[in-house]
């Protein structure tokens, strides 16, 4: 399975000199497998993966949430225009409602020009459950429920014998949840928030974080200590995080945590 981070940055896009190296889109990442794509939410990272793909295309997106730094690609993304793509977009329904609602509402006046019904290459919008397996050409997706303001699925999917993890926007707060350690075990990349440091989380700098929805470093570590995965990606880098701070957290998850690092825009991996 080959990987590519697209976008790794929280809450909302950055750019600037000091966010170059890890890259200022939001959450979008990509999982190729047999020829067959499958992308891990739609921020803004998806507009540069639809550029290189190119139109009409074929994939699998899947959301693991509505909020915007997971959705707002999808507006951008030009494949999903032409009438010859294959695109497939899934979600587990919110609270708020389904995805294909969540996705209209960010397309509708006075917010934006055109609607939802112009989107032509979207050919199925499928609603997942949680621990309800679900498969995507070679994909098999078991999405797992997580604590998160408004709800969130956290994913683990299989391919080729191998297992990729991806649990953005989960909030621990403080005690890894144990349904993720089961979910994400012996797998061979776990992708997780690590959107603060502890001293951020809890206040002692800058406003507490708590119910904001997001981990620190230090759980995303004991995640994959916890699940025995081979490598941790500290993923949804705060917006305020720049590359020196990206750096410094990634050394710190080193030093306890062999596998971790840093997921940065353009990042490729070969599994
Ligand atoms: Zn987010
Ligand atoms: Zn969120």
């Amino acid at each position: 399975m080959k990987v590519t981070f697209w976008g790794a940055r929280g809450s909302v896009p950055v750019s600037g000199n000091e966010f170059c190296k890890a890259g200022g889109n939001t959450s979008c990442v990509e999982l190729v497998h047999e020829g067959e794509r499958l992308i891990l939410d739609g921020g803004t990272g998806l507009t540069a993966l639809g550029r290189a793909l190119g139109a009409p295309t074929k994939a699998t997106i899947l959301f693991s949430h509505f909020h915007w730094d997971h959705i707002q690609g999808v507006p951008f993304f030009g494949a999903a225009y032409h009438p010859g793509s294959e695109l497939t977009f899934a979600a587990v329904p919110s609270e708020g409602g389904t995805l294909r609602e969540a996705l209209a509402a960010q397309m509708t006046p006075p917010s934006f020009p055109v609607g939802i019904e112009l989107l032509a290459g979207i050919k199925r919008w499928d609603d997942l459950g949680y621990e309800q397996p679900y498969e995507a050409g070679p994909f098999r997706i078991t999405p797992i429920e997580q604590p998160h303001p408004n709800g969130v699925a956290s994913f683990r999917i299989e391919a080729g014998g191998q297992a990729v993890v991806y649990a953005t926007d989960v909030e621990h707060g403080g005690k890894v949840s144990p349904r993720l350690i089961q979910a994400a075990e012996g797998a061979d990349l776990l992708i997780h928030d690590a959107q603060y440091h502890w001293a951020e989380y809890t206040g002692q700098s800058g406003p507490p974080k708590q119910g904001w929805g997001h981990s620190t470093w230090l759980e995303a570590v004991q995640a994959a200590q916890q699940a025995d995965v081979a490598r941790l990606a500290l993923f949804h880098h705060d917006p305020t995080r720049d590359d020196e701070g990206v750096d410094a957290m990634e050394r710190l998850a080193q030093e306890r945590f062999e596998g971790a690092f840093a997921a940065r825009e353009g990042l490729a991996l070969a599994l």
